[in-house]
């Protein structure tokens, strides 16, 4: 009986770690360049990033990292026993290199408008219309509080660059390039004897639409990132809720906002070795370190400026960080891949009866009135929260 049990718990462990894993389209990383973080960061910090930020179960990282007493072994390959040592600093002075200090003048801000918009809107299912009303897309809203935030930060002697200046993408690929692959991916999923042949046709479609509108186009977009080197980079998004009966739309009630920074790798994502090694490399780079403290701000200035609730995760994929509501880390493409602190925002709920109602009336200057209320555009709110936050950051020394 214990025997057995042993057994099966080897084999477990064992699978765990058996095949190397890329995902899709990911390169194979280059571990040496974590070289240049050789004895820069203590034990004691190096574990308590792990816990508290970038993976919290130590039953996700157990199978891939090897903490020794002077070392930490990170498995390079699923499958294989090939490990990169990263030797551990005796003191803890190297956590102080990246100290709380940030200055929107001077610095180098570059905003990402989240998805794509335009004609693209409704393929990346960032799309909703009710009834004859102007479609509401996410890309677009994104791009327009993306440009007014950069001339706020240009006024204020910060050079701001975005990944995309139009509502197309910044990808050269098209969902054509990506046949091969979602056969591949399709045969994987061994469903061919299940599914007709309407329904296999169907899911290819919105596998090689998937890998055009999200992986390759971050993945373009993170490539412009790595030239220009940015010190901070601001996702711009707006959240939305699932419809309640997606055949027949109505606004939700739900109003709220969060700001995600990058961490909580869960145990099949740090399974794959390039996720292992990205995980690894922002936490050598310590951008957890600005993230939380900019997110905070950010999320404070989001709770004054709009006066809606921080929203709560309840599942394994998000991670609360620090005391400060609102402030979560989760794992995505963007904020992994993307080489920079990133803050990705995520306010209001579009389809909330109170948002859509001010996102059709579009940008406007000065006050309108909703009800009894006098408000300013959803835009300029939103533009004006992130500026309140950056400022408050840049103050605090
Ligand atoms: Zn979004």
């Amino acid at each position: 009986m214990y025997k057995w049990g042993f057994l099966g718990l080897l084999h477990l462990l064992w699978s765990l770690v058996e095949a190397a894993k890329l995902t899709d389209l990911a390169e194979t990383p280059d571990w040496k360049r974590l070289d240049r973080f050789q004895e820069s960061i203590s034990k004691q910090e190096f574990i308590t990033q792990l816990n508290e930020v970038y993976c919290p179960r130590e039953s996700w990282w157990s199978p891939w990292i090897e903490i020794e007493e002077n070392r930490a072994r990170i498995r390079k390959k699923g499958g294989s026993d090939e490990f990169y040592d990263l030797h551990f600093s005796e003191s803890n002075k190297s956590a102080h290199q990246s100290p709380n200090y940030f200055q929107i003048s001077g610095s180098k801000i570059l905003i990402d408008p989240g998805h794509i918009g335009g004609q693209f809107s409704e393929m990346e299912g960032r799309h909703f219309a009710i009834g004859d009303d102007k479609p509401v897309k996410e890309g677009n809203l994104a791009l327009s509080v993306a440009l007014l935030i950069k001339s706020e930060l240009e006024r204020k002697g910060a050079e701001v660059l975005l990944t995309r200046q139009k509502n197309q993408p910044v990808t050269k690929s098209r969902p054509r390039d990506f046949k091969d692959l979602a056969e591949t991916w399709f045969g994987k999923m061994k469903l061919s004897n299940e599914l007709s042949a309407e329904e296999k046709n169907k899911r290819l479609k919105k596998r090689r639409e998937l890998y055009f509108y999200r992986v390759s186009e971050i993945m373009a977009r993170s490539q412009i990132i790595r030239k220009m080197k940015p010190s901070l980079i601001l996702c711009i998004h707006l959240n939305a809720a699932p419809w309640p009966d997606p055949e027949n739309k109505s606004l939700v009630s739900r109003n709220d906002y969060h700001v995600l920074v990058n961490g909580c790798y869960m145990g099949g994502e740090i399974a794959y070795d390039n996720q292992r090694f990205e995980m690894i490399w922002r936490l050598l780079n310590r951008w957890d370190v600005r993230e939380r403290f900019i997110a905070e701000h950010m999320s404070n200035a989001f709770a004054q400026k709009t006066g809606l609730p921080a929203f709560s995760y309840k599942g394994p994929n998000a991670l609360k960080i620090g005391e400060v509501k609102g402030v979560w880390a989760r794992n995505l493409l963007a904020n992994r891949i993307y080489e920079a602190p990133v803050i990705f925002l995520e306010p209001y709920i579009a389809n909330s009866e109170a948002v859509y109602e001010r996102i059709k009336m579009g940008d406007y200057n000065g006050h309108k009135k909703i009800g009894d209320e006098m408000v300013t555009s959803l835009l300029r709110e939103y533009a004006g929260a992130v500026m309140l936050g950056l400022e408050k950051a840049s103050r605090q020394k």
